[in-house]
């Protein structure tokens, strides 16, 4: 029966288990979105105002002025634009998350009522006796409203620590464009263009990069957790993993090793904690294997 269902499940959803791509594909776009907006900020501060402030051959005599200050000043400059811009934060002196305005949320939320209504559906197919809910049961669950504040917060963290690299390694990169062209004798022109480029080449690399990675493992990781946490409150004992397809390409045929050495072996729910995401990128989730009679069960499942 198990083995049926999983197989079916498969055949359907190969290469997108928890269903959740279209969640996921939005949320990496939104970053990317930011991102670009701010390399449009970046570019108006460095060539429309010259917020750099190069003069050339005076660059060691004037305060303020050396490549190192400005990339100091600078890189605070970017990580302010960039938790505004990208991240929706805002941190203490600490760097401290301390406020968001939270256009994450829609997407976290989504991912948590997903895997909600997924687990739902295999607990009632198991034989545990769950009511058909509404968007509202689910928000006024308080297991559902914990899990929404812990992933809130974890993917607030995560775009701080991005922008927190990404900024410090823009700053490094601008320093050393900076110093470079006054070593070379370039106009403030050509000094300008080679530090945009390196600023934005870190964007891109880091910022766009590892948003991307956020978008679409910590959704996979907090699928996956609140299935496991829907199962272990209705008395599922073990579960299996469904593994990823990868996506089949001109007779390239792509798989995952890691994932696939999931398939067919059982795991406690305890022991399932912190598996999936299995790497960055993962799309795996998980299916009951075992479940403690659901007719003793069905009197406290609702
Ligand atoms: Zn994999
Ligand atoms: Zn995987």
């Amino acid at each position: 029966m198990c083995k049926e269902y999983r197989r079916k499940y498969n055949a359907v959803n190969r290469f997108d288990p928890t269903r959740t791509l279209t969640i996921r594909d939005k949320y990496s776009q939104d970053f990317d979105r930011r991102y670009k907006k701010l390399i449009k900020s970046v570019r108006g501060t460095i060539f429309d105002n010259h917020a750099l402030q190069i003069r050339l051959n005076q660059a060691v005599f004037i305060p303020g002025s050396s490549p190192d200050m400005m990339a100091t000043s600078f890189g605070q400059w970017l990580l302010e634009e960039s938790d505004e811009i990208v991240g929706g934060i805002e941190r203490d002196a600490q760097g401290n998350v301390i406020a968001a305005e939270g256009w994450q949320d829609k997407y976290i939320i989504a991912i948590i009522l997903s895997a909600m209504r997924q687990s739902d559906a295999d607990l009632r197919k198991a034989g545990v006796r769950i009511p058909i809910k509404s968007e509202m049961d689910y928000l006024n669950d308080p297991m559902v409203r914990n899990l929404i504040n812990e992933f809130r917060a974890i993917n607030y963290n995560a775009i701080a620590g991005v922008n927190l690299d990404m900024s410090s390694q823009a700053a490094e990169a601008l320093r050393d464009a900076i110093a470079d062209g006054y070593r070379r004798g370039l106009t403030i022109a050509e000094i300008e263009q080679n530090a945009f480029d390196a600023v934005e080449d870190r964007i891109n690399k880091i910022g766009r990069t590892r948003s991307e990675i956020i978008a679409r493992t910590e959704t996979i990781e907090s699928h996956s957790e609140t299935k496991l946490d829907n199962y272990a409150r209705n008395g599922v004992l073990s579960v299996g993993a469904i593994i990823e397809m990868e996506f089949v390409t001109a007779g390239d045929d792509r798989v995952c090793f890691q994932c696939i050495a999931l398939e067919g072996r059982t795991f406690s729910i305890f022991e399932a904690r912190g598996i999936i995401p299995v790497h960055p990128r993962c799309r795996c989730t998980w299916i009951i294997i075992k479940i403690a009679r659901p007719a003793a069960l069905s009197r406290t499942a609702a």
